[in-house]
């Protein structure tokens, strides 16, 4: 019987001929086929998985090295394209569209010999927080389905958690990869704004747009950064700085003390569940008696940061999103003696879902002139005050740690009716995406409720590798 733990381990199993790819290709399929009511996939690539999985054992058999994620099944929020495959964002307006070339991370994944097994459910053009905004369904959390897996990369989670693919690849606006990571009880990383090309991945708010990573342990997302994250000539956003051997030196800093600050407003938060507040506090004592210090630091922005987050995400995505016009590709709207604008109205009106439509509309009125400074030029100074503080804070330390959502996964519904309840449930989050710093949710703990929730660390720009050592030391911590 197959049980996957970690990829190294995995590579041992199939050096040593206790799997194959084929073998664990065929589990995974059977999985998904078993979880099919979660709705997390949107479509399953079986003759091919197997197909590239049989090429791969042949190789090995024949004594070819092996590439970083070789026979690793992998899947694909439905955002991150792949050639000659669906990619519709979940939307209706992309319904069918298949997709002519590679997001430069599949490019990635292929290179190193990664088995893509599917794509993923998510909230329409990643906009959402609980995986109810879909064309195609909400998605189930596996632990208890009358509850959202999260949003927006609802489906790409509930893969890895229900053991439906090894690692899966989300994108995080304002925190679609920790928030759902948080509620389905994986681990969820983003990485430093442009550390990760973009090209490929459908755009949602392009300044704050990340490609991210689901995995069952800080080692399996160590490794898959270290294959995604690097130089893109198609990508002029991303860093030129070499991609370190993330997998590598995750215990590099075992033994060393961390410095650690957590923001006082986030935990009087009023909307924070008592019991993630108090697991918090237990959990800073717990790293003070191992020797970290551990300070609460003045955060007096907190109130500003989702409004500002929602207004410049609304801004970028009402002009990202203007390309979905019915002409160019996607779904068209066909009215006998339309006129071309006519044909744009109705398509736009039939194609996008309720919540996109509202943050068009939100877009287009903040870049609006009469409205254009009171809303957009004010946010983007708030974004420039949010950088300096961030700065003047990792001069002093090394990380801030905080809950990763004020809540456990909630039930479906339970938001839906209140835009404005469900933006601020982001309030954890979308600080590191406004000011670009690389972030992770790991699973360490449980609510009385039995569902999971999530430390959230965040560290200065291009400190992943901090990150991941310091992860790895608070794990041991628990
Ligand atoms: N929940 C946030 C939003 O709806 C984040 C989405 C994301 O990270 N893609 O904008």
């Amino acid at each position: 019987m197959f049980t996957f733990s970690t990829i190294k381990d995995y590579h041992i199993a199939l050096l040593n001929g206790n799997t194959t790819c084929v073998s664990t290709v065929n589990h995974y399929l059977q999985a998904i086929k078993d979880s099919y009511h979660l709705n997390a996939f949107l479509e399953v690539f079986e003759c091919e998985a197997i197909d590239i999985a049989k090429k791969l054992d042949l190789n090995r058999q024949q004594g070819m090295p092996l590439g970083k994620l070789h026979g690793v099944v992998v899947a694909l929020k439905d955002v991150i394209i792949y050639k000659g495959h669906r990619a519709s964002a979940a939307s209706k307006i992309l319904e069918n569209y298949i997709s002519i070339y590679n997001a430069t991370v599949v490019e990635k994944l292929l290179a190193q010999e990664a088995i893509i097994i599917g794509i993923n459910n998510c909230d329409e053009f990643a906009m959402g927080s609980s995986n109810e905004n879909s064309a195609f369904g909400n998605v189930k959390n596996a632990l208890d389905t009358t509850r959202v897996s999260g949003g927006s990369s609802g489906g790409s989670a509930v893969a890895v958690q229900a053991g439906m693919c090894m690692i899966s690849l989300g994108s995080d606006t304002g925190g679609s990869v920790r928030q759902p990571a948080d509620f389905c009880g994986i681990v969820g990383l983003k990485p430093t704004y442009g550390r990760v090309s973009r090209y490929g991945l459908i755009a949602y708010a392009s300044s704050f747009d990340q490609i991210g990573i689901f995995a069952n342990s800080v080692e399996d997302a160590a490794l898959t950064l270290e294959v995604i994250a690097g130089e893109d000539e198609f990508d002029s956003t991303v860093s030129s700085l070499p991609v370190p051997s993330y997998s590598t030196l995750l215990e590099q800093a075992k033994d060393q003390k961390f410095s650690i600050a957590y923001f006082k407003e986030t935990l009087d938060n009023p909307a924070l569940d008592p019991e993630i507040r108090d697991t918090f506090y237990s959990f800073i004592k717990t790293l003070t008696e191992n020797g970290h210090s551990v300070q609460v630091v003045d955060f007096e922005y907190l109130e500003y940061i989702v409004p500002t987050y929602y207004i410049l995400t609304t801004a970028e995505a009402s002009c990202n999103l203007s390309r979905y016009d019915g002409v160019r590709f996607g779904h068209q709207t066909q009215h006998i003696n339309a006129t071309l604008t006519d044909v744009y109205k109705a398509t736009r009106s039939i194609g996008f879902g309720k919540e996109v439509k509202r943050r068009i509309m939100l877009g287009a009125f903040v870049l609006s002139e009469g409205y254009y400074d009171a809303y957009f030029t004010k946010a983007q100074q708030v974004r420039n005050l949010l950088l300096q503080k961030t700065n003047t804070i990792f001069e002093k330390f090394d990380a801030i740690i905080s809950p990763t959502v004020p809540t456990v996964a909630w039930k479906f519904g339970e938001k839906s009716n209140s835009a404005t309840e469900m933006y601020l449930a982001d309030i954890y989050t979308v600080y590191a995406n406004l000011v670009g710093i690389p972030a992770i949710s790991l699973p360490l703990f449980k609510h009385s409720n039995k569902m999971p929730f999530g430390l959230q660390i965040m560290v200065s720009s291009n400190k992943e590798v901090i990150l991941h050592s310091l992860s790895k030391n608070l794990i041991k911590l628990k």
